[in-house]
């Protein structure tokens, strides 16, 4: 079969990249390479089964021509990552409702089947966990950044789902919980990559807030199987999967775990969540998945451990993972 992956050179996107060339499928990716990389997919491209074109998901023409080729696309594009949004909240905002309109109505054309990354910020600071697919999304002010990133994907899966109901388009939402491995750029803030850099540098790991707060982290192998296996099959059209990981940690003691695993002397500090974003941000205090309905649909569950997935980011960190302004490592 053949694959379009919209933000293909992304981290997530590139390791899909890798399981579908394994699987014996046919990829191309389409990236404007705004917060993904060649370098997550130049080891891709001499292969045959493999193409690619810098430009944005956004592009009606581009776009057009890819998903005729295309038998199945995953859109994957997006501004992600909280610091991204608090400071970049209109190039966030426009980047995912435009893109995933675009695709969607071209996909449509064709009734190309389209695979739209969702993300577990839809809930928001739901405070009934774990989250369930069919629960209540619970998102707080407009004028507070974070909830603009999370009413922007919200909005991804309205589309997609009103393309599945008004024009029986077969469109699949996964809402992906905090994923991690290889690749990913502590850049736009996430934790682990972040936590390695800096306990691999011997500087302070810089947990923000109070570190009570919790998060369940899952390797990006699970999560490309179960994308993979989404799309696989032909009677989920319509519906919405969680994916993710049920361990759960808090970041005080995921702070203290990255120390001992990359055998650091950095200190533990901890930082006011309004120096680290914006003065007023909100976090989440726990994020956890409901994961009975991927379990029961596609027998689907993580095979990665907290203890695997560190000892995976902490090595390629260790071997050269990509640059971060040294300023995040404080
Ligand atoms: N976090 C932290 N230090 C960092 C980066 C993030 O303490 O250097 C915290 C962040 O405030 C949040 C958790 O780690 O509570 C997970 O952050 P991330 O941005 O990775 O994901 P998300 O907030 O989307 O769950």
């Amino acid at each position: 079969m053949r694959f379009l992956i919209t933000g293909g050179a992304g981290f997530i996107g590139s390791h899909l990249a890798d399981e579908l060339l394994e699987r014996g499928h046919r990829v191309h990716v389409l990236d404007d390479l705004s917060t993904g990389s060649i370098d997550n997919i130049r080891h891709l491209k001499d292969r045959d089964a493999f193409g690619y074109t810098i430009e944005s998901a956004g592009a009606p023409s581009i776009v057009a021509e890819l998903v005729d080729d295309a038998d199945v696309v995953y859109h994957l594009a997006a501004a992600v990552g909280v610091e991204l949004i608090v400071e970049s909240p209109v190039r966030a905002i426009e980047t995912n409702v435009h893109c995933t309109e675009v695709v969607l109505r071209l996909a449509n054309k064709k009734k190309k089947p389209v695979l739209i990354a969702s993300t577990s910020e839809v809930y928001g600071k739901g405070e009934k966990l774990p989250f369930r697919e069919d629960g209540d999304l619970l998102l707080g002010p407009t004028n507070m950044g974070r909830w603009a990133y999370a009413c922007s994907k919200a909005l991804d899966e309205y589309l997609g789902i009103a393309y599945f109901k008004e024009k029986q388009l077969p469109v699949v939402v996964a809402r992906l919980f905090n994923t991690v491995g290889p690749r990913q750029t502590g850049r736009y803030g996430m934790v682990v990559p972040s936590f390695a850099r800096q306990a691999l540098a011997g500087k302070p790991i810089t947990v923000y807030g109070d570190g009570t707060q919790s998060r369940c982290f899952c390797h990006v192998s699970d999560v490309v199987r179960a994308l993979c296996d989404l799309m696989s099959r032909e009677d989920l059209a319509g519906e919405v999967f969680n994916v993710g990981s049920t361990e759960e940690i808090s970041i005080l003691d995921l702070g203290h775990r990255v120390r001992e695993a990359a055998d650091s002397e950095s200190e533990v500090t901890l930082v006011p969540y309004d120096d680290a974003y914006e003065p007023g941000f909100e976090d989440m205090p726990r994020r956890v998945p409901d994961l009975s309905k991927i379990e029961r649909v596609l027998g689907w569950s993580p095979t990665r451990n907290l203890d695997q997935i560190l000892g995976d980011v902490i090595e390629s960190e260790r071997q050269g993972g990509l640059e971060i302004p040294a300023a995040r490592l404080v």
